[in-house]
């Protein structure tokens, strides 16, 4: 494994405070970059400091969207330690997307090393307010200068590190979402379960008329039969039916969330019945109608858990538990919060000590 370079910047900035934060557009001091080329694999991984990136115009990324990337969290516990929180399964679900982009696949010990170095480096960037987070992404995009379509030869992976803000500061209160009839996100055999930037390119247009008529986000159904439910625009979706946690299952046009495994893990553990199975939108609202639809929520890195107060369906809309955050949505953001902040003891090994304050 090639030694990871420090070089470190003249110029450190002053850190926010936790209420300034916001999510996503404030950026630690360092980076960590490493670079591929054919024929020479990744090699050169250093730790620079944030800065703009140098590449040609005709970088292949800028044409034709070859890049994939992951959001991930690091915590600063009551303890002062810095922690992450699954780790592993983030890199490994890295590399499927980049399996999936063509993309060479990374070597997930140095990638972990890098970054874990690059946390220690910039560990006071870590807010320690309860909720708030240091968001890391990590991402490869592809550099080749030409502009014909083809599978790029050259590539360049950075890690960049955002602390932010509580995503609940306003209270954890349910979001109402517009069920997607007219435009769809992904279908079987494309890119629906990579974490890549073309997903998001094709979301946009339904999201921009989900806000314009006051809705939070999109939940998606499948491009084909428009029938059964993929999952919401950042976040994969529950539903609980009479006593029963239901989640679409992984059919390849669906991104495999961890929080959504967390969820599953958690909910099995606890005695939940639970099942990965197709999930139409009219059971959905079958079950609303006869009684039995407890809780909807959606799970993801950012919020955790987003409970779902109203869904609204070809101008149908139905309000979910009054509107209301349900015990198993609050159990499950109590207990993953509990365990990220350090507060519940870690029983699953889903956490490890990165850096010390
Ligand atoms: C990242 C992401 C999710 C949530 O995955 P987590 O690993 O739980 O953060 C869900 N859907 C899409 C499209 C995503 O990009």
């Amino acid at each position: 494994m090639s030694e990871i370079k420090v070089s470190r910047t003249e110029k450190p900035r002053t850190i926010p405070d936790a209420a300034g934060l916001g999510f996503g557009h404030i950026f630690a001091d360092h980076m960590f970059v490493m670079d591929y080329e054919t024929g020479k694999g990744w090699h050169n991984p250093s730790i620079i400091p944030y800065d703009e990136f140098c590449m040609f115009p005709s970088a292949m990324v800028l044409h034709y969207g070859q890049a994939i990337f992951e959001g991930m969290k690091a915590f600063r516990t009551a303890d002062n330690e810095i922690t992450l929180f699954r780790s592993q399964d983030y890199l490994n679900r890295f590399n499927r997307s980049a399996e999936i982009l063509c993309i060479p696949q990374v070597d997930i010990k140095m990638v972990y090393e890098g970054l874990k170095k690059l946390i220690q480096l910039d560990k006071v960037w870590v807010p320690d307010a309860f909720g708030t987070s240091l968001y890391i992404r990590p991402f490869i995009f592809a550099t080749d200068p030409y502009v014909g379509v083809k599978v790029s030869d050259t590539y360049k992976l950075a890690i960049i590190l955002s602390p932010s803000g509580a995503y609940y500061s306003g209270g954890f209160d349910p979001v109402s979402i517009r069920v997607e009839d007219k435009f769809v996100r992904a279908v079987h055999g494309g890119l629906g379960e990579a974490k890549t930037p073309a997903n998001y390119a094709a979301s946009l247009r339904a999201q921009v008329e989900a806000k314009k008529e006051g809705f939070t986000q999109v939940l998606w159904l499948d491009a084909v039969e428009r029938k059964y439910i993929e999952e919401v625009g950042t976040m994969n979706i529950f539903f609980k039916i009479n006593g029963e946690l239901i989640t679409p299952a992984l059919t390849g046009s669906i991104l495999g969330g961890i929080t959504r495994r967390t969820v599953l893990e958690l909910a099995r553990h606890w005695g939940i019945p639970v099942s990965e199975r197709l999930i139409s939108i009219d059971e959905v609202y079958e079950a609303y109608n006869n009684g039995t639809l407890e809780e909807v929520f959606g799970s993801g890195t950012a919020a955790v858990i987003s409970p779902v107060g109203e869904l609204s369906w070809k101008g149908n809309n139905i309000v979910i538990n009054d509107n209301k955050t349900g015990p198993l949505a609050q159990k499950l953001f109590d207990y993953v919060t509990g365990l990220q902040y350090g507060k519940v003891k870690d029983t699953f090994g889903w956490l490890e000590t990165v850096a010390k304050i």
